[in-house]
């Protein structure tokens, strides 16, 4: 049963979609979710020389990736369409007669002007407190080539909305006075106001701008970060949980989250904590779900992933899961396990050959390697110990010799996992390549 709460985000459509539209839709749809209430898309696409269908588009794909789903609309397409402003026309036009009949609007210069009621205005801040500011001057509310003006339709769609909390980025503060004038000259109760701190660019006093590293969502799905650790990321710039963890499930930010938590000082962005969460959620997905995301991202790469066998595949992306930070890594990080022709990196081979002798570590690997009869880690380790025994070496000479001779280079998973995966064939194969090559 839905709640009296009745939210709305409410984007134009003249500019890429960024970190702060995407966390101010983000905190209006936790708050309609924590409260059992609605959450409407509103688009104000008054402004027809700026809209864009392109930015429209771009919108719904970042709302929709994000996973914020919105509840009503009069349009088709998607479960519930939007409402669109430039649909409404007629809504502003009766609104404007109820204006005009109560004497707080009049046309001047081709324009209709609002009349201000020359009150003190309070606003009533979930974030801020009590805000009072005062309007100056009439503003205008139809330009004079008859469009509406965003303050207008704003607040008259607000109004028959039926909207009870306005949460948006802070930005709008100083325009909310004119806002609540209008509430009050149309007899509406005014909703509750939450304007949401300012995301800093993770240096310096600047505000994050379209143009900065990390600002815009489509990016995020572009290099296949998980969208729901974006998500996570997101709910944490202006709120956090009260306690010291911060990966969190929606359901549990959802019952957590309220609009007076909200922090009231600017929030900074941090590419590099992004990063890690997106990280930590990769390794945490269902390996299932981890394959199939990163068999896309090997497509995009135009890695042959299926070369030796979709079974061989899951293998390789079994092992390597724990070991990435991130989706668009994977071609890099697992590339030689698709091909026998990759490169070796000559620089780890120069830095180790000044520590051990591989040729002669990777020699007595070979040599007794018949001995191992089951082919997986804790042989292989087993068989291992026993040659530095032998030998009176260490272990770490003959993982790193491994390592190098059969991927090149030297991150990757772990190493017995690794020759388990590619088999004893394609283990002797590899080194004799190495060995014949240096
Ligand atoms: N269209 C306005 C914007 O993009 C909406 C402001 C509001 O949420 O009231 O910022």
């Amino acid at each position: 049963m839905s709640s009296g709460v009745r939210v709305r985000f409410a984007p134009s459509p003249t500019g890429f979609f960024h970190i702060g539209s995407a966390r101010t839709a983000l905190f209006n749809w936790l708050y309609a979710r924590h409260a059992g209430g609605t959450f409407i898309l509103r688009i104000e696409d008054t402004d027809h020389e700026r809209d864009s269908d392109e930015f429209l588009q771009v919108i719904f794909n970042g709302l929709r990736w994000l996973g914020l789903n919105w509840d009503e609309g009069p349009e088709v397409g998607g479960p519930y369409g939007p409402y669109f402003q430039s649909k409404r026309d007629d809504v502003y036009r009766e609104h404007l007669e109820i204006l005009r009949k109560n004497g707080r609007a009049y046309d001047k210069e081709g324009a209709v002007f609002f009349k201000i009621s020359d009150e003190p205005q309070v606003i009533r801040d979930a974030i801020h407190g009590d805000v009072v500011r005062k309007e100056e001057k009439d503003f205008v509310i139809f330009r004079s080539n008859g469009t509406p003006v965003f303050h207008f339709v704003n607040v008259v769609d607000d109004i028959t909305m039926k909207i009870t909390h306005v949460i948006r980025g802070e930005d709008h503060l100083s325009n909310t006075s004119k806002h609540t004038e209008l509430f009050r000259a149309f007899g509406a109760p005014e909703p509750i106001f939450a304007h949401i701190p300012l995301i800093l660019k993770s240096q310096g006093s600047g505000k994050m701008s379209k143009r900065d590293s990390g600002a815009l969502i489509e990016d995020y799905a572009k290099q296949h970060f998980v969208a729901d650790a974006v998500r996570n990321y997101l709910c944490l710039l202006g709120w956090s949980p009260k306690h010291d963890r911060e990966i969190l499930p929606i359901d549990e930010i959802i019952a957590l989250f309220d609009i007076c938590n909200v922090n009231k000082n600017n929030a900074r962005f941090g590419e590099k904590k992004m990063s890690h969460m997106n990280a930590e959620y990769l390794r945490a997905l269902p390996f299932d779900d981890f394959y199939g995301r990163a068999t896309q991202a090997l497509k995009d790469s135009n890695v042959n992933f299926l070369a030796n066998g979709e079974a061989y595949a899951m293998d390789v992306l079994r092992i390597c899961q724990e070991k990435v930070c991130s989706l668009s890594e994977i071609p890099e990080f697992v590339k030689y396990f698709f091909t026998a022709d990759f490169e070796y990196n000559r620089r780890d081979i120069e830095k180790l050959g000044k520590k051990c002798d591989m040729h002669a570590r990777l020699g007595e690997f070979v040599d007794e390697l018949s001995s191992v009869s089951t082919f997986n880690e804790e042989s292989l380790e087993r068989y291992v110990q026993s040659l530095c025994e032998r030998h009176g070496t260490t272990s770490g000479e003959y993982i790193h010799s491994l390592r190098l001779a059969l991927s090149g280079c030297s991150v990757g998973p772990g190493l017995y996992a690794m020759l388990r995966v590619f088999g004893r064939e394609e283990v002797l194969r590899r080194i004799g390549r190495f060995l014949n090559g240096m």
